[in-house]
């Protein structure tokens, strides 16, 4: 089963939910947690797993012949990042605007177009305990966050349960993340503005078509309005954590929830029974 943790916007508590149930699983089960947040990667910090692999991540980007060069511009026109421009007699290529979409290379009438590797970011690989650790890295002022994602998600093995955490927020990197997911776990804060994140990060699940629950963190700030969405919407809020002076101690500390707290292990262990049924339950509506 693939479960993705996603939050509409960052500091919710995605990475304390994501690593408390990777490692209040992985006494009693095969996991994997893969840490998409390719931006900005802490799992790492929670876990400290000893990292055993490491690949390079690269995107085919253009490189022009200039002898063959007509600068007829098409390349330029085709373009839709403003990769590639043509300027007098010079072709420029900015890889950092570059999708690697290989349009350029294919339409160029004069074959003066090649594609070569540019690095955009790096996956390691490695252990802690019973959790089988993955996680991207994007390269600093480098903007493609999706070919990183593709590449961490590329690991998924056959372990039983594969953890997924999402970049915060709703765009492309976001879609990448979760697509393919059995479940989608989204963390909150009962606040307007978490009401507001947690009402657009449904509306991408759904459009996915992935089913979804809330864990509602920092409980006991704000108001009930995101407890009434969800009861209005008919999603259900799978586990509350309260604001509380330890946890946010432990988390200042980088120490897992879970591993500081070993009494919130059974909260996550039902969080899990929960998302399973729901899991089990859709599928089976599917198959009627
Ligand atoms: S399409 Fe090819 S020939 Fe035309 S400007 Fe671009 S690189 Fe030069
Ligand atoms: S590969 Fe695609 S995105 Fe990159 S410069 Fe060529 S047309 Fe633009």
């Amino acid at each position: 089963m693939r479960i993705s943790i996603a939050s509409g916007k960052g500091g919710t508590g995605k990475t304390l939910v994501a690593t408390s149930l990777a490692l209040a699983l992985s006494d009693r089960h095969h996991v994997q947690l893969l840490d998409c947040d390719v931006e900005e990667p802490n799992d790492h910090v929670f876990l400290r797993p000893e990292i055993t692999g490491r690949e390079t991540v690269t995107i085919p980007v253009p490189k022009v012949n200039e002898e063959k060069c007509t600068h007829c511009r098409k390349c330029a026109e085709v373009c839709a990042y403003n990769a590639i421009a043509v300027l007098g007699n010079r072709v420029l290529t900015f890889p950092q605007l570059c999708h690697g979409c290989g349009a350029c290379s294919y339409l160029c009438p004069e074959k003066a177009i090649t594609e070569v590797g540019h690095e955009i970011g790096t996956v390691e690989w490695g252990r802690f305990g019973g959790v089988a650790f993955v996680h991207g890295r994007l390269t600093v002022g480098e903007a493609m966050a999706p070919p990183v994602i593709r590449k961490v998600k590329e690991r998924v093995n056959n372990y039983d349960i594969a953890i997924v955490d999402v970049p915060p927020g709703t765009s492309c990197p976001v879609v990448e993340a979760i697509k393919g997911s059995d479940f989608c776990i989204l963390v909150t804060e009962p606040t307007p503005f978490g009401l507001n994140d947690l009402a657009l990060a449904v509306e991408t699940v759904q459009e996915l078509a992935v089913p979804c629950g809330v864990v509602l963190n920092r409980a006991g700030i704000g108001d009930s309005r995101v407890v009434d969405y969800c009861s209005e919407n008919s999603i259900p809020v799978l586990l509350t954590i309260p604001l509380d002076l330890e946890i946010a101690r432990l988390y200042s500390r980088g120490i897992a929830l879970v591993a500081g707290m070993p009494q919130w292990k059974s909260s996550f262990l039902e969080l899990f029974d929960m998302v399973t049924e729901l899991v089990v339950e859709r599928n089976r509506s599917a198959k009627r």
